[in-house]
């Protein structure tokens, strides 16, 4: 073999300690190297070796699917891994390259559209978007472009105010971004005890002639609770029949857009409501798709003004975009036509009801440790989250407990509520397709377990009475 082992000979025949192909990769001399990390390195290294290096830096994340915290897709069949991966190079936005790609993007927007019940006497129209922070994006923009338009037919003065938009203070922080971004000024609807949602009654006080329009929540990300769409449908509808300026609805269906449908498709909260202009959600949340697509949609091509179109050329002729990304892989959206094709109807209903009964199961296991007020049982969403019951006697909080958890790889976040609720400490899991019955089992006897330990801890407080301090460690 031509390795050299002597320092010497490493320095002065650098070029010459070449590896072979029998040699064990853990014994490789490149796996010797550091890596780069502010200047790019010199040479090459084997992609067996880049590979491993990179894989083994990664190694301490924690399993993804045992992160409670994500609604993201944390699995997905081989065959549709396999897909994406082989569809990698496709850029999704180049329609004249990969028409078929295109039309399976259109497929995916037609699915959607009667998953939400799109009227038969309107023309939807939809893209898919890199997740639902852009189709929210988009969603708004639309709203403000209308708005001003018929604010300016109606002689409003744009220069007086900023035009506004109103959500609950539960909103995701991508709303914010949008406010930010498109200089609206964001009116929230704070939550309360009472109204874990939008408090629906309370809307129309935040309304003006600058209100570009409403977003209603399928699915507030802290909580899992669904706005009531119905009541704020029939809100803005008493509103528009009484005003010139006309309001309008987006609902943020991030989470339950692609779940609802399947679960609880009696329930009205999309296209079905008159004042429901638009929709978006998250195609890697209950779509089923790992990381990187979502979608937003308008129940007819009037809600979405000429300016935010784009034409690109396709086929010969030229097809209608609208999107804030200009390149990025097609193979997420690829996945998305995947699952469609695959699960169908039926199998994203069972897929969607096994998952509810594993968070059913969990929010009942939960709340028999008589520790914990439930918030959520995963009525809507399979999501759980919990606070504690005042007077527990415990020593240790949710914070303290989600730690416990983590050492058995579990991550299950404590958090504060929003505004005007911050008071209120909770705890969340969201169950996800890829969590089994068996495996929540383990995570209750992990649960009951981290409990029992905490119970016997003797704390090492170090700060005081600052409830918001943390112990400093423990022992048991
Ligand atoms: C997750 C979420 C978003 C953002 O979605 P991404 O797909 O991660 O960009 C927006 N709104 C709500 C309600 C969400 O839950």
């Amino acid at each position: 073999m031509a390795i050299l082992h002597s320092n010497k000979a490493n320095k002065t025949k650098k070029f010459q300690l070449k590896d072979t192909y029998d040699t064990p990769l853990f014994g490789n001399k490149e796996m010797d190297i550091t890596l780069p990390k502010n200047i790019i390195g010199q040479d090459s290294v084997s992609p067996e070796v880049a590979y491993r290096l990179i894989k083994d830096e990664l190694m301490d994340e924690g399993n993804a699917r045992l992160n409670l915290a994500t609604f993201c897709q944390t699995f997905m069949e081989p065959e549709a891994t396999k897909l994406m991966a082989e569809s990698f190079e496709k850029n999704a936005i180049d329609k004249s390259e990969y028409p078929q790609t295109t039309e399976l993007e259109n497929r995916c927007v037609s699915i959607i559209a009667n998953l939400w019940n799109a009227q038969p006497d309107e023309n939807y129209l939809g893209t898919s978007t890199i997740g639902s922070s852009e189709a929210c994006m988009l969603g708004g923009m639309a709203m403000k472009f209308r708005w001003r338009a018929a604010a300016q037919a109606r002689g409003l003065d744009l220069t007086k105010q900023k035009p506004n938009l109103i959500i609950s203070s539960g909103y995701q922080v991508c709303w914010e971004k949008f406010c930010v971004y498109w200089d609206i000024e964001m009116r929230c609807v704070p939550l309360d005890e009472q109204h874990l949602s939008l408090d629906t009654t309370k809307v129309l006080d935040y309304v003006d002639d600058y209100t570009i329009g409403i977003v209603g929540i399928l699915g507030l990300t802290y909580t899992g609770k669904f706005d009531d769409i119905v009541a704020l449908n029939s809100i803005v509808e008493k509103y528009n029949q009484r005003h010139e300026h006309q309001l309008a609805i987006h609902v943020d269906a991030a989470s339950g857009g692609l779940y609802t449908p399947f679960v609880n498709p009696e329930l009205e909260w999309d296209f079905r409501l008159k004042n429901v202009v638009s929709i978006n959600a998250s195609g890697h949340k209950y779509g089923l798709v790992y990381p990187g697509v979502g979608w937003v949609l308008w129940r007819d091509e009037v809600y979405l003004p000429d300016e935010l179109i784009f034409s690109v050329s396709y086929l010969g002729g030229e097809l209608p975009t609208m999107a804030i990304n200009f390149s990025h892989s097609a193979s997420h959206l690829i996945g998305q036509y995947y699952n469609f094709l695959r699960f169908g109807y039926n199998g994203y209903k069972a897929i969607h009801e096994r998952t509810k009964d594993v968070a059913q199961y969990l929010a009942k296991s939960i709340e028999l440790t008589g520790l914990f007020e439930i918030y959520n049982d995963a009525t809507n969403l399979p999501i759980v989250c919990w606070c504690m019951k005042e007077n527990t006697g415990k020593q240790w909080d949710l914070y303290d407990l989600a730690d416990r958890l983590l050492i058995h790889g579990w991550q299950i976040p404590a958090y504060p509520l929003p505004a005007n609720l911050e008071e209120v400490i909770i705890q969340r899991m969201v169950i996800r397709a890829d969590l089994s019955m068996d495996m929540a089992e383990l995570l209750v006897r992990d649960f009951n377990e981290a409990i029992e330990q905490l119970d016997k801890a003797h704390y090492l407080v170090s700060g005081g009475e600052n409830k918001h301090t943390k112990p400093s460690g423990f022992t048991h």
